[in-house]
């Protein structure tokens, strides 16, 4: 399936609840948001009826995220249906970790594919100034259950901000040679609260820049994403780079997000969306889902227009999107 620009889609990200138990400072405000109220959430039920219209299309890959999805009653009936439609042949998750220790091997089996854990410091006080409120060790016990239980490769998305966790790159890259993680640098976006203030993005040339050890090109994608993966010598695990803004990925793009209160967006950066819940309320056909899919498709922007330092005025932040 095409988009207007020829580009190839075959992924979903879907935003399961806006709700989340951190709040972390580039993300959300740190007295929380109003939650949704439960009627203008898509049901589980609603979002297995569209990733079923989706699937007919052509859409192979699906990856829940949130805010943070595991807070979200059911997720492990939920993944287990997702992963049984017919057509979808990858089911990932984005999530902070927190509440995974005891999760994972029921997602496993549930039929989750693999993880991506956020995790932006290895010092623990340091990591809930970050999160205002997580505990680093609980996220590390997380990592340590998907890998046991094999939602592998897990990946580790770290966002770097200058002058608070930057200088810190050598031990994420040091965690790659004793863990088999894929540690993703990942360059700060305009699109959450600025709990920093200005001037706080660092590029990923300015970030590669200061590992001081041989950077190995693998050549391997690891996925549907868009970082470029490097060993160091020695290692058991990678070091990837994204470069949303210094490096945009758009031609490449191939993806489309569903939020939780059932908005069909186009772009992370864009302010279109389709409205899918509507439809829902309305009993809509499955024909109906499938003719608001194309109409994303046919919206999707040829890319983004994110400046590092842009004002933070966009109508959706990250926890609302899913990153
Ligand atoms: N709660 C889950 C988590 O943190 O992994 C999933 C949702 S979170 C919005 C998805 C990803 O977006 C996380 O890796 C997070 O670090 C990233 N993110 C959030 N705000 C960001 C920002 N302003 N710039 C860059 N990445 C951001
Ligand atoms: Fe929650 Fe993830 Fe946003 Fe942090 S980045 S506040 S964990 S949604």
């Amino acid at each position: 399936m095409e988009d207007g620009f020829k580009r190839e889609i075959d992924y979903l990200r879907i935003s399961i609840t806006d709700r989340c138990n951190f709040r972390c400072r580039y993300c959300m405000p740190e007295k929380g948001v109003e939650p949704k109220k439960h009627e203008d959430i898509l049901t589980f039920e609603e979002i297995l009826q569209f990733v079923n219209a989706a699937a007919s299309l052509g859409i192979t890959k699906v990856r829940v995220t949130g805010g943070e999805p595991l807070v979200r009653k059911g997720v492990v009936g939920f993944i287990k249906k997702l992963s049984s439609i017919n057509g979808i042949k990858d089911v990932s998750m984005t999530t902070n970790g927190c509440l995974l220790q005891d999760m994972a091997r029921h997602l496993k089996e549930a039929g989750l594919n693999r993880v991506n854990i956020s995790l932006d410091s290895l010092k623990s006080q340091r990591f809930r100034e970050i999160t205002r409120c997580g505990e680093l060790s609980k996220v590390l016990q997380g990592i340590r259950a998907a890998l046991e239980v094999g939602l592998t490769p897990v990946k580790i998305n770290c966002v770097v901000v200058k002058g608070f966790n930057d200088d810190e790159i050598m031990d994420f890259v040091k965690l790659t040679q004793e863990y088999p993680l894929f540690v993703r640098f990942i360059e700060l976006m305009p699109l959450g609260e600025r709990g920093w203030g200005k001037n706080r993005f660092i590029s990923a040339q300015d970030i590669k820049a200061s590992i001081n050890q041989k950077l190995i090109p693998t050549g391997i994608p690891a996925g549907a994403g868009p970082a470029i993966y490097y060993k160091v010598p020695k290692s058991l695990g990678s070091i990837g780079f994204i470069t949303p803004i210094s490096q945009h990925f758009c031609p490449m793009c191939n993806r489309l997000r569903l939020t939780a209160d059932g908005k069909l967006k186009p772009c992370l950066e864009s302010d279109i969306e389709i409205d899918i819940k509507s439809a829902f309320n309305e009993n809509k056909s499955e024909e109906k889902l499938k003719s608001l899919f194309k109409q994303a498709l046919e919206q999707k922007p040829l890319r983004h227009h994110m400046t590092s330092e842009q004002n933070a005025d966009h109508f959706r932040k990250m926890w609302q999107i899913g990153g």
